[in-house]
C-alpha cells in the first residue's frame, strides 16, 4: 500500500497525469463552424452574418443552357440576379433583396488539364482545393491564389484575389480564356485579346458583369521550397522586402506584425519560400494540421494584454521551428483556416485589408501607432492579427486596388454586435481608411463596408467608368447585390 502511494507521488507519474490532462483538454477544444450562406432556411447571410436578408429563390447551377434561360428571362421580367461561390465575401456581394441567387458550388468540374502547355480549364464553382487535387499528380501548381484553398474560382476572380506569390502578378493575369454568360444572356468565349475588354470588368467586378462559367488558367511547376523565417523590426521591412524582390531567390512571401502590447507594431516576422530548383509530383496535399492547438493559441491571444504577449511569443517560437523546412508550392498555397472560426451571439470577427505603397510602409506604421490602442484588452474593438502580403501593380482590372506595387495589410478584427459597438467599429475603421488614403493607399472591397461612399470614390477613382460600363453591358441592371446597392447606386 505504502509503495503504491509512493508511486503516485513520483514526478514521472505526476508528469504523465499533467500530459494526459493537457491532451484531454486539447482534444475537447470545440472546433466551431460558422452558420452562414444560402443554405440557411429563413434568411441568407455571408461569412460575417452582418447583413441578413431574405432572397426570393436560390438556383443550384448545373447546366449552361438552363442558366442562360434564367438570365434571358430575368432581362424580360426585370428580376435581379446575384452570384454566390463559397460566400466568404462579407458585404452582401452574393445576394440581393427579393433577388435570385445562383449557387455555383455544384458547377465544379475540372474540364481539361494540359500538361504540355501547363493549363487547366475548370468550371467556376470549383474550389482551389478541387483544382489542386486534379493538377498536383502532374507536378503542376497554381500561379496565384489566396493563402487558403477554400474559395471558388469564380468568387476569387471576381474580387481579383491575391496571396503569397510575389512573382506572377495579379490573379486576373493568370487567366488565358474565359467562358462568360453576359448580363444580357449571351454565352461568349473571351480571350486576353478580346476587343470588348470583358476581363477588365468581370475580374474584380464583384459579380456585376455576368456569370463566369469556366476559365483556362495558366499553371506553373510544383516547385519545392525551403522555408526561411526571420524576426525583424517593422522599420526594417521596407528594405528587407525591396532586397528580396530584387534578388529573385524567393517565390512566395508573407509577414506578420505584432499586435501584442509589449511589441505593438514594432516587431514582425517574415516567412520566405526560397527556390531549391527541385520539383515535386509525389508529396500528398496536406490537410488541416494542428487545428486544436492553433485554435487554443488564437483563443489565448483573443484574451488580450499579457495573454496576447504570450500568443506573440508562441508564434515566434513556431516560426523559428519551421525555419529550414521544405514545402511544395501546392502545400504552401493551402494554409489552415478552420482554427480561425469564431462563433458568438454577441461578437463578430471580420477581416479588413488596407494597401499602402511599399515605399511608404514605415511612415504609415508610425502613424498607425497613434490611431490604435496598443493594449485593447478592455476595448470593444480588438485587433487580433495583422498579416502583410505583396500585391503587385495591376493594370488589367478596372476597380484595381494596386495601382502600384503595394503591401496589403490583412487585419483580423473583433467587435461587439450592439448597434453602438458596430457604429464605434465603423468610426475606427473609417479613420484607418482615411489614414490609408492619406498614404495613397486603398482598401479591399470583398469585406464588410464600414467605409463611406466618399471613401470608396477616393480609393477607386475609376468607379465612374466602372459604373458606366456596368450600365452599358447590363442595361436592365439584372446583376445586382448589396455591394452594388451600397457603393454604386
Ligand atoms: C478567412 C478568409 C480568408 C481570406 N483570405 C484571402 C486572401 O488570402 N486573399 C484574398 O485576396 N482574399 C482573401 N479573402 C477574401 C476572399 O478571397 C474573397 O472573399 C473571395 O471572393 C472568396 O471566394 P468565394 O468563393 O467565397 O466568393 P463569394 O464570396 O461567393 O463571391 C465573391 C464575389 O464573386 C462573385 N462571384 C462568385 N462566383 C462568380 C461567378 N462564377 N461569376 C461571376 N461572379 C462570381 C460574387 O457575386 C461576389 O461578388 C479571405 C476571406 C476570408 C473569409
Amino acid at each position: 500500500m505504502n509503495r503504491m502511494s509512493e508511486f503516485f507521488k513520483r514526478p514521472l507519474f505526476l508528469g504523465i497525469l499533467v500530459c494526459m490532462l493537457g491532451l484531454f483538454i486539447m482534444w475537447n477544444i470545440p472546433i466551431e463552424k460558422r452558420k452562414y450562406g444560402l443554405s440557411q432556411t429563413s434568411v441568407t447571410t455571408d461569412y460575417t452574418g452582418l447583413l441578413p436578408l431574405k432572397v426570393e429563390r436560390v438556383i443550384k447551377v448545373a447546366d449552361n443552357q438552363d442558366l442562360q434561360k434564367v438570365v434571358q428571362q430575368a432581362n424580360e421580367t426585370r428580376q435581379q440576379i446575384s452570384i454566390a461561390g463559397l460566400q466568404h465575401s462579407q458585404g452582401g456581394h452574393t445576394y440581393f433583396k427579393k433577388g435570385v441567387s445562383l449557387d455555383m458550388r455544384s458547377y465544379n468540374k475540372i474540364l481539361e488539364i494540359n500538361e504540355e502547355s501547363k493549363t487547366v480549364r475548370v468550371q467556376a464553382g470549383a474550389t482551389w482545393d478541387d483544382v489542386q487535387k486534379a493538377i498536383s499528380p502532374y507536378g503542376l501548381a497554381l500561379k496565384v491564389t489566396q493563402s487558403q484553398s477554400i474559395f471558388s474560382i469564380g468568387g476569387s476572380l471576381s474580387v481579383n484575389a491575391h496571396g503569397r506569390d510575389i512573382r506572377f502578378g495579379s490573379m486576373a493575369n493568370s487567366v488565358l480564356e474565359m467562358t462568360l454568360l453576359t448580363p444580357t444572356g449571351v454565352i461568349k468565349t473571351v480571350t486576353r485579346e478580346d476587343s470588348e475588354e470583358w476581363m477588365k470588368y468581370v475580374f474584380g467586378g464583384y459579380g456585376l458583369f455576368g456569370v463566369i462559367l469556366d476559365v483556362t488558367l495558366e499553371l506553373t511547376e510544383n516547385d519545392i521550397y525551403t522555408i526561411h523565417t526571420e524576426e525583424i523590426y517593422t522599420s526594417e521591412y521596407e528594405s528587407y522586402f525591396t532586397n528580396l524582390i530584387a534578388q529573385n531567390e524567393v517565390a512566395m512571401h508573407y509577414a506578420r506584425i505584432s499586435v501584442a502590447p509589449d511589441s505593438f507594431l514594432d516587431e514582425m516576422y517574415v516567412i520566405d519560400y526560397v527556390y531549391t530548383g527541385e520539383k515535386d509530383s509525389k508529396t500528398p496535399l496536406k490537410g488541416e494540421e494542428g487545428v486544436r492547438f492553433s485554435k487554443l493559441a488564437l483563443d489565448i491571444g483573443r484574451k488580450g494584454g499579457f495573454w496576447e504577449n504570450l500568443f506573440w511569443d508562441s508564434q515566434k517560437l513556431y516560426i523559428n521551428s519551421i525555419d529550414g523546412k521544405r514545402i511544395s508550392r501546392n502545400n504552401a498555397m493551402r494554409s489552415e483556416s478552420t482554427f480561425m472560426e469564431f462563433t458568438s451571439n454577441t461578437r463578430v470577427e471580420v477581416l479588413q485589408e488596407f494597401f499602402v505603397p511599399i515605399h511608404l510602409f514605415e511612415e504609415y506604421i508610425q502613424d498607425l501607432k497613434q490611431l490604435l490602442s496598443s493594449n485593447d484588452q478592455e476595448d470593444d474593438f480588438k485587433v487580433h492579427n495583422i498579416t502583410v502580403r505583396f500585391a503587385g501593380k495591376d493594370s488589367l482590372t478596372s476597380l484595381n486596388y494596386a495601382k502600384e506595387d503595394m503591401f496589403g495589410l490583412v487585419i483580423l478584427i473583433q467587435h461587439g454586435l450592439e448597434e453602438e459597438e458596430i457604429e464605434s467599429a465603423k468610426k475606427t475603421i473609417q479613420k484607418w481608411t482615411d489614414l490609408t488614403l492619406d498614404y495613397k493607399g486603398t482598401y479591399y472591397l470583398p469585406y464588410y463596408r464600414y467605409q463611406t461612399k466618399e471613401q470608396f470614390m477616393r480609393s477607386y477613382p475609376n468607379w465612374k467608368g466602372f459604373k458606366m460600363e456596368k450600365l452599358q453591358r447590363d442595361p436592365n441592371e439584372v446583376f445586382q447585390n448589396l455591394f452594388y446597392e451600397y457603393y454604386l447606386k
